[in-house]
């Protein structure tokens, strides 16, 4: 892939480094920021010039849209570290590509690839000692966008700020993930901001999730919002369900989010030669196929888990439970797509890109 360069970034640097007072081993996830953030500011409609500095608090005023109307995008990626010591992304085109569109639909401005891509790989090699060896360890990585621009009148912004902010995170164990089947609240509507990664869809699942989490649930599997009978995706994760040896998945939508992970496992699995079928699951269908056994998986795929398998769902107050399989296709996928991330397999897809 190419990738334009540019030196076109100024940086200053972190007069030390906090990197010796982290404990790698128990990082809670997104808690903990590298030494430098990149900022970049949006103003009378032009780019300014990208800064690397070292991470600390900023002011923007009280008044700023992104308080009031949730101006505001995000993406989430990994930076991978080879045994070799170098330092990998994992298809940050797709993430580039995904964070226009989410601004396109927000009326905010579209990141130019020379801040985006070359911002990202300058920031990752000043902070190459964050991202460690090891299966599991990576930097994850948090663009984002916000509203600077000052006064309560709702309308779009004139001025941005867009960052780039880097935690080190360990591949966590989620505990035993249960979910529920999403009866009457909806993340997304047809014509709505779900296919975007936008702020606000976040808050919007807050109470719903806080409600199946008293009711000791994890997560939530969004239905469609018209009828509540198609089996869409979770919070910040793409599902798959496993009937027989067939893979399915919603194809993506206005209301469903384009993940990455997801359509990495897709072309993996064809590549393994398993079925997979990118068509909306039927909650009907899912009842009937956990009652008669050939349920045999559920799964959630995102960047910050990879892949999260699920042990079983409530819908309309009975909890069905997922069979224990031997042969998880899940796991069979995450190994693949770990070690390509990790340079560990052959990258055949031209996937991985090197800082
Ligand atoms: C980020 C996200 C995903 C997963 O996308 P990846 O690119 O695989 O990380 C899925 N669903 C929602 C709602 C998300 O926000």
């Amino acid at each position: 892939m190419s990738l334009k360069t540019t030196n076109e970034i100024d940086i200053v640097r972190a007069i030390s480094s906090k990197i010796n007072d982290v404990d790698f081993e128990n990082l809670s996830f997104g808690s903990t920021f590298t030494d430098h953030m990149l900022v970049c500011d949006f103003k009378e409609g032009q780019w300014q010039k990208p800064v690397i500095k070292p991470y600390e608090p900023f002011m923007i005023d009280p008044s700023a849209k992104v308080f009031h109307y949730g101006q505001a995008i995000f993406e989430g990626m990994k930076a991978y570290k080879g045994e070799d010591n170098s330092v990998w992304l994992f298809r940050p085109d797709e993430n580039l590509i995904r964070f226009n569109k989410s601004a396109v639909r927000m009326a905010m401005p579209e990141v130019p690839e020379n801040i985006f891509i070359d911002g990202l790989k300058t920031i990752l090699d000043i902070e190459r000692d964050w991202v460690k060896k090891g299966l599991g360890n990576t930097l994850y990585i948090r663009p984002f966008m916000i509203a600077i621009g000052s006064g309560v009148i709702a309308q779009p912004s004139t001025q941005y700020r867009f960052m780039i902010i880097l935690s080190p995170a360990k591949s966590y164990y989620s505990g035993e993930v249960k979910v529920i089947i999403a009866e009457h609240y909806s993340r997304a509507a047809n014509g709505g901001i779900g296919a975007a990664k936008a702020a606000g869809n976040y808050s919007a699942q807050f109470y719903p999730q806080k409600l199946a989490q008293e009711k000791g649930f994890q997560q939530i599997i969004w239905t469609d919002d018209a009828t509540h009978t198609k089996l869409e995706e979770a919070g910040t994760m793409n599902v798959f369900f496993r009937i027989n040896d067939t893979l399915y998945t919603a194809p993506t939508s206005e209301r469903i989010l384009d993940g990455v992970t997801r359509k990495s496992l897709i072309d993996l699995a064809k590549r393994e030669g398993i079925n997979v079928d990118v068509r909306s699951v039927l909650v009907d269908e899912l009842l009937a196929a956990a009652k008669d056994g050939s349920l045999k998986e559920i799964f959630g795929a995102g960047t910050a888990a990879v892949v999260s398998p699920i042990v079983g769902f409530q819908y309309q107050g009975t909890y069905y439970e997922l069979p224990k399989t031997e042969n998880s296709i899940a796991l069979q996928l995450k190994d693949k797509l770990t070690e390509i991330q990790y340079k560990l397999a052959e990258d055949t897809f031209g996937w991985t890109v090197e800082v």
